[in-house]
């Protein structure tokens, strides 16, 4: 799950990490009150959306030319100016593909004095099974570019979760920084108060980019938060601050019933139970010429209600020209899921050919409800058999 730069940084704040002062606002009325509240005579106005590149970007509805989602003012009424141009509009960043973004919320903070940027970030290294610091000296830019044109300004600091975090894991952050004195004294505090929240929160991902030198103090001008989903659970208050605007419409009403539901370009809808089998289906199915619409796994105890909604969430994609049923019952029973699966299929108005492959306890009594439903699905005997038939039903009907 990701979150918003200024609830980000409030987090960060909390573990001292000095942030410009900020207010987040959702209309033009607030913008200019934050402000108000705000040292001034410089403020930025950021747009608030789950994409970086924004202060690049550019608004679809503004003129071409227009400034981006991330802009200074010097006065409360280029807060305002700027605030009207943001909200509502779709900003374009490198990072959010053609489609863009919707601003619904701006921070409006502090506009600082800036000496020099830095990057720095935290993630969970699986091939290390460690936590890794990343710092450059090159801050502000894409650190995709500066990893492919100048690896050499790009330190790597792995820290062992076990171990914690070191002094001489400050240091080398420092060396890597090219930081002396008290700026190298800050970043070794900096770096142990951004283990101490990613290790807390939970966090898959902290990126800093840019971090500031301002005014001989190194703070923190912009960051992104992503937290591991199977920790969640632990912070409610983080939970608390999920934007679902933010989301792919189709995953969030599938998390809703708890489907493990991710949207794909091709034009086969699969409903499997078992990420494992998922995965084998979306195989089988290029094996066979064609491509899945979707990752979709009902779970364990997959029932009437979750196959519903599992059914309504794959047919809202107008790219699915047919649907592959493969669920092995192991906790359920076949003859319940056909039931469902039947229920199901009537209930929503299938459209389109649906084939289903079903194995385990009570087959036979599965097949049979599916046989005798009066719908036309197709039974497959095997993983193998069920691909062939949906991809000659699928190409059939075009
Ligand atoms: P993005 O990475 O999405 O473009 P940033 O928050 O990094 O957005 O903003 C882009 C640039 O704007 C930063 O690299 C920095 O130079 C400048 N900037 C951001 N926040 C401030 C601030 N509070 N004061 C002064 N300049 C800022
Ligand atoms: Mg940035």
């Amino acid at each position: 799950m990701n979150i918003h730069e200024y609830q980000a940084k409030e987090l960060l704040a909390k573990f001292g990490i000095a942030i410009p002062k900020g207010i987040a606002a959702m209309s033009v009325a607030e913008a200019v009150e934050a402000a108000k509240q705000l040292p001034g005579p410089l403020y930025v106005v950021k747009s608030q959306i789950h994409a970086g590149g924004r202060g690049k970007g550019t608004f679809k509805e503004l003129a071409p030319g227009s400034k981006g989602g991330v802009r200074l003012a010097k006065s409360l009424e280029e807060v305002e100016a700027h605030a009207k141009d943001m909200l509502g509009n779709t900003l374009v960043t490198i990072q959010t593909g053609d489609a863009g973004k919707q601003v619904n919320r701006l921070y409006i903070t502090d506009g600082v004095d800036i000496g020099k940027e830095y990057y720095l970030s935290m993630l969970v290294d699986r091939a290390t099974g460690r936590i890794a610091m990343i710092a450059s000296t090159e801050g502000g830019m894409s650190i995709e570019d500066v990893a492919h044109d100048t690896p050499e300004k790009i330190a790597t600091i792995t820290i062992d979760p076990a171990q914690g975090f070191m002094p001489h894991h400050g240091r080398a952050l420092a060396f890597g920084l090219k930081l002396k004195g008290d700026l190298a004294k800050q970043a070794q505090v900096l770096g142990k108060q951004l283990y101490d929240a990613f290790v807390a929160l939970d966090c898959a991902m902290i990126e800093i980019n840019p971090l500031a030198e301002c005014d001989g103090k190194l703070m923190v001008l912009d960051t992104k938060m992503s937290f591991d989903s199977n920790a969640l659970y632990r912070h409610p208050d983080v939970m608390a601050l999920r934007d679902e605007t933010e989301e792919d419409p189709a995953e969030i009403e599938a998390s809703k019933y708890d489907l493990a539901y991710i949207k794909l370009d091709g034009n086969i809808g699969c409903m499997v139970n078992g990420a494992g089998l998922a995965m084998a289906t979306m195989d089988i199915i290029k094996l066979n010429g064609e491509f899945p619409a979707n990752f979709l796994d009902v779970g364990g105890g997959a029932n009437k209600e979750k196959v519903t909604a599992a059914f309504k969430i794959i047919l809202k994609d107008p790219a699915v020209k047919g649907i592959l049923v493969n669920i092995f019952g192991g906790i359920m029973k076949c003859d319940i899921i056909a039931e469902g699966i039947v229920a199901a299929a009537k209930e929503v108005n299938l459209s389109v050919p649906l084939v289903v492959r079903l194995e385990g306890t009570n087959v036979a009594q599965g097949k049979e409800i599916l046989e005798t439903s009066g719908l036309p699905i197709v039974s497959a005997a095997d993983l193998g058999d069920a691909a062939k038939k949906i991809v000659a039903e699928v190409r059939k009907a075009a």
